[in-house]
């Protein structure tokens, strides 16, 4: 099992909603397809205060 230092809650889910950790970028759900993102869309995570896009891992904060 890995062992990650990430306390993001998506790496203790078998069954992830998204692909990307949006915390640490590592992808936690391999079966969620990498999807084509906006720029709305990586907005609104911004606002969120995601690190990373959970749909492409895109860095959205640097
Ligand atoms: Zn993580
Ligand atoms: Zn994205």
């Amino acid at each position: 099992m890995n062992v990650t230092p990430c306390p993001n809650f998506n790496h203790r889910r078998s069954d992830a909603p998204v692909r990307f950790c949006p915390n640490c970028s590592k992808v936690v759900n391999a079966t969620i397809p990498v999807k084509q993102c906006s720029e709305e869309l990586h907005a609104r995570a911004r606002m969120n205060r995601s690190k990373y896009c959970v749909n492409c891992g895109k860095q959205l904060i640097k």
